[in-house]
């Protein structure tokens, strides 16, 4: 199923009511490798000066056409568009995409970034929060990047934001304990529930920077270290 639908979209339904009534309930977490946890949805809508800084840096950065992927409540379409940007804002999330045209996103659409009659042509593709996370896979990389050169402009570039998961397996002496029969470490898999909404399971993959270079490079694109977090979190600039 390439988009979703309100009674499976739990983060969409979230981002509604929090639109909605200023307040939302617990937006729930589930994982089979890590504990229960909950997304603050009021972070959700965070504005430009709420943004950490990796995220500010790559608003600074975009230049052009946009498109902004996985875009959930709009928040950095809108910051983009107030600065004067043309935005096209996608999501699978119908819930999403309507607050996004409520709240003034003027080209929200309900699309999946994968799907193949999505056509376009854009200077800046921005994935954040985590944004190498709607890749899923490891092995999807390469789908990934020949997607990526369909909607790129002669000179455009990704901004994509994510995290190497190793602290999670670092041992107190230092050491690594990576199971490698396991698969890549920063593959995980979430499902999310908000009231009475249960989403399905779905991939969602993190990437150190190193990999996603060597992938890069695979497909023809240079990956560029563009700023490093606090927490093993950083920005990329992917480009051909
Ligand atoms: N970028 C937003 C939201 C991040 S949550 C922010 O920073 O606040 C990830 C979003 O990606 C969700 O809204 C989810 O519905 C959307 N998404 C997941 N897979 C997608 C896909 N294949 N194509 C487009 N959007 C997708």
């Amino acid at each position: 199923m390439l988009t979703l639908t309100p009674t499976n979209d739990p983060m969409g339904a979230a981002i509604a009511d929090y639109w909605k009534h200023g307040k939302a309930a617990r937006l729930q977490v589930f994982s089979s490798q890590f504990d229960e946890d909950e997304i603050p949805v009021r972070e959700l809508f965070r504005t430009d000066k709420q943004m950490p800084l990796l995220e500010r840096t790559a608003l600074q950065l975009a230049t052009g056409r946009v498109l902004d992927v996985g875009a959930g409540s709009g928040c950095h379409s809108l910051t983009l568009q107030e600065r004067g940007l043309e935005v096209e804002a996608i999501d699978i999330s119908p819930l999403s995409v309507q607050v996004m045209l409520e709240r003034g996103v003027k080209n929200a659409r309900l699309v999946n970034l994968f799907d193949e009659q999505f056509v376009g042509k854009y200077d800046t593709i921005l994935m954040l929060m985590n944004g190498s996370g709607i890749i899923g896979k490891i092995e999807k990389l390469p789908q990934f990047f020949q997607k990526m050169k369909l909607l790129l402009n002669p000179g455009g570039r990704i901004l994509m934001d994510s995290s190497d998961l190793r602290y999670l397996f670092e041992e107190e002496d230092g050491s690594f304990s990576i199971d490698l029969a396991d698969g890549y470490y920063g593959e995980v898999d979430f499902r999310m529930k908000y009231k009475n909404v249960e989403g399905e399971s779905f991939d969602w993959l993190y990437i150190d920077f190193n990999t996603l270079s060597y992938y890069a490079a695979e497909s023809g694109f240079k990956a560029e270290l563009v700023k490093e977090g606090k927490h093993y979190d950083y920005l990329a600039c992917l480009h051909l």
